[in-house]
């Protein structure tokens, strides 16, 4: 950390998210980052960088003030507000292409020293009825909410509750950046869409939150191919066309995953940064 004001970090380029989470929360700041503990500052960040903190801080990209990059031809150069502007402009959302970044400096933020995080996990044959719920609940949620519905098979594994293992459903994953108390309060509709299968719903520091994914995909583990897109709207039509794609799903291994954009991510025109369009709702 900078100094004793404790609105910088600087990262390395070879840190991963878990390094950060691990330097900044003791001080009780964070910097927004993904939702893998495993994956690197470097590659989520210059391609954006979508977490749970996105309504109240933007993306990654957002907070990153300064870079320190070694150019194609060899050359150390800086890039903030006053120098090499455009680069930090590329940096952020253009990807790897424009040299190596061997130093990040990113915005701090405070958190709460714990945050509420739910989850309460449905059967997936209520898909359709839960995530129109869910829909409808985030058109007038507060930006301090960001999460999204996810569609993913539970594994057979016995920290489980029995009935739960191994069963298909559909996942509403929030955090709330702000008093636990208050978080508690605003996420329980989410929880009472009916009875959940299994709710993992609980309050816990935010770099707990930060790795609670990790077992789920252990580095290394699998080969994937992920794909994205952005939708204008999140008609019942869309909610059944996507329901019925999981239903046939070829593998269990198979998810998706609908986030839900809101806040400060959305404050950021266009033409900010390499990253574009964030009207996408
Ligand atoms: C399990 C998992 C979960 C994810 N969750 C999220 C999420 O929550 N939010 C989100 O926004 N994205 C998420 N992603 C996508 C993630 O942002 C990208 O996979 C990202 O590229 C990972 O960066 P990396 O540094 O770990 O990967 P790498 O494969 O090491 O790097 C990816 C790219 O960045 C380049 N690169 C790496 N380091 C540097 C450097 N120092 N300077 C210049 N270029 C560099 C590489 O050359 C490569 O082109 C997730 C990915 C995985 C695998």
């Amino acid at each position: 950390m900078r100094d004793p004001g404790l609105d910088r970090a600087i990262v390395g380029g070879g840190a991963t998210w878990a390094d950060v989470d691990a330097a900044t929360t003791p001080f009780g700041r964070a910097t927004p980052g993904g939702l893998i503990s495993a994956t690197g500052v470097a590659g989520l960040t210059l391609s954006g960088g979508i977490g749970w903190l996105r309504g109240t801080h933007g993306l990654c990209v957002d907070n990153l003030v300064a870079a320190d990059v070694v150019t194609a031809e060899g050359r150390l150069i800086r890039t903030d507000e006053t120098e090499n502007r455009d680069l930090l402009w590329a940096l952020c959302g253009g990807g790897g292409n424009f040299g190596v970044v061997v130093s990040f400096e990113f915005k701090l933020h405070p958190i709460e020293s714990e945050l509420m995080f739910c989850s309460p996990a449905y059967p997936e044959g209520r898909a359709n009825e839960v995530i129109v719920r869910w829909r409808d609940f985030m058109e007038t949620a507060p930006d301090r909410l960001s999460g999204l519905a996810e569609f993913s098979t539970l594994p057979d594994d016995p920290s489980l509750p029995e009935h739960a293992r191994g069963r298909r459903v559909v996942s509403l994953a929030h955090v709330y950046d702000g008093p636990a108390d208050e978080g508690e309060r605003i996420v329980a509709p989410l929880r009472s869409f009916g009875e959940p299968l299994v709710d993992f719903s609980g309050r816990m520091p935010y770099r707990t939150i930060q790795s609670l994914y990790d077992a789920l995909f252990p580095k290394g583990r699998d080969r994937c191919y992920w794909k994205s897109t952005y939708l204008s709207r999140l008609d019942d039509g869309v909610i059944a066309d996507i329901t019925r794609g999981m239903a046939e799903r070829p593998s269990e291994m198979t998810f998706a995953s609908i986030w839900k954009f809101s806040g400060d991510m959305q404050r950021v025109a266009e033409d900010a940064t390499a990253f574009g369009d964030r009207s996408m709702p």
